[in-house]
């Protein structure tokens, strides 16, 4: 029970009475929650989910509610890679940006460089 007497957000999409002590209750409230929830029940299985966040510690829980609906989001838009997908964009983001940055290094060096030889070349002429 979310506390305003309505079921939480996994109670309400899996149309049952939501009982006080709920294990979904904490993490997917009234509003947002069963939403939320359609996906992790469509890629895990209510039932699934439920044995994992009872046997996990209270204090992991609700990190362990953001990462399952993270994951099960993800399987959802890529039913192979899942967020597995999200971190190859990225690595491959930080690659491109790395060779940007060693670029733009060898770019200054080369410009450093040219500018010394023409500061040389003026200072032998004058
Ligand atoms: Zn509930």
């Amino acid at each position: 029970m979310t506390g305003s007497g309505s079921p939480c957000g996994a109670c309400k999409f899996l149309r049952r009475k939501c009982v006080k002590g709920c294990v979904f209750a904490p993490y997917f409230c009234h509003e947002q929650g069963a939403t939320h929830f359609a996906a992790i029940h469509k890629v895990f299985g209510a039932s699934n989910v439920s044995k994992l966040l009872a046997h996990l510690p209270v204090s992991d829980r609700c990190e362990a509610a953001v990462t399952i609906s993270y994951e099960a989001q993800a399987r959802l838009q890529d039913p192979i890679y899942g967020c597995v997908s999200h971190i190859f964009a990225l690595q491959h983001q930080v690659i491109n940006l790395y060779l940007l940055y060693l670029f733009s290094c060898k770019f200054i060096e080369t410009l450093i460089y040219l500018l010394l030889l023409v500061y040389l070349m003026v200072g032998f002429c004058f």
